[in-house]
């Protein structure tokens, strides 16, 4: 058996911050915008060039989080409530032998500013600062398999929590659109998920995290906390800012 050695093409800047809150796949969130930034001698237009006329592309990434936790060979998938266990090669897990994920996401714009090249991305389901392997244009009439089955993920994940936000909350994303233009519905998608990882809904601080004027990203609170997601039963929640002051 060889032993493979691989260089990141690129990062990921996400506003996903932590694990915690980010979708199981890609494309549940289509808010989920990121910066696909390649590096080294990677960062040339020509390592892309024709990659515009592609409307999703395949990012194959390191799970660079999880990567040095260690894998076994049955896991227990979420879905299942964690009461069953099933080979890792038969689940999208994230501990797993070379630690590789793969994800289609839309391609919504390519740039090359300041001698930076990055890819515009949306939909993604990457942490921030994930480091991608290699990027493939997706290919509709091959990779789409709209008769294939998925066993025990056949179903688009859903929840049925509704996030109502305070009056706070409306006007702090609607002060940020011109910075995050989609704040609102973004953070209306997430934190349903917030709760759907986690099991049974409670009361779970998150803070949208800002600096400089720009929101990097949606971090769970440690302190002090500036969002907090309220549980008023199971179709009502609301986003409440409870400190004056914001990072
Ligand atoms: N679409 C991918 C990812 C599936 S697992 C695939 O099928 O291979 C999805 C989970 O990966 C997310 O819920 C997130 O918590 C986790 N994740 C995303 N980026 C990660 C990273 N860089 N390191 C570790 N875990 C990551």
């Amino acid at each position: 058996m060889s032993d493979y050695q691989l260089t990141p093409i690129a990062f990921i800047e996400s506003p996903y911050k932590q694990k915690f809150a980010i979708p199981r796949q890609p494309r549940l969130i289509p808010e989920a915008k990121a910066k696909c930034k390649f590096v080294g001698e990677f960062n040339r237009e020509e390592f892309v060039r024709g990659i515009e006329d592609f409307s999703h592309v395949w990012l194959i990434f390191r799970f660079h989080e999880t990567a040095d936790k260690g894998w076994s060979p049955l896991v227990r998938p979420p879905r299942l409530g964690g009461n069953d266990k099933k080979g890792v090669f038969a689940t999208r897990a994230t501990f797993r032998p070379n630690g590789i994920g793969m994800s289609a996401v839309k391609l919504e714009g390519v740039h090359y500013e300041n001698g930076q090249l990055w890819l515009e991305l949306s939909g993604i389901d990457l942490l921030d600062g994930t480091p991608i392997l290699d990027i493939k244009p997706y290919l509709p009439y091959s990779d789409s398999l709209p008769n294939a089955t998925a066993g025990f993920a056949d179903t688009r994940p859903e929840t049925p929590l509704v996030v109502e936000f305070a009056d706070q909350a409306i006007t702090f994303c609607e002060n940020n659109s011109a910075l995050y233009p989609e704040l609102q519905s973004f953070i209306e998608k997430v934190m349903p998920l917030r709760i759907g990882h986690d099991g049974p809904p409670h009361i779970n601080p998150v803070r949208i995290c800002i600096q400089e004027n720009r929101l990097v990203g949606i971090a769970e609170a440690v302190r002090p906390t500036f969002f907090r997601y309220r549980d008023y039963g199971p179709s009502a929640a609301a986003i409440e800012r409870t400190t004056a002051e914001w990072s």
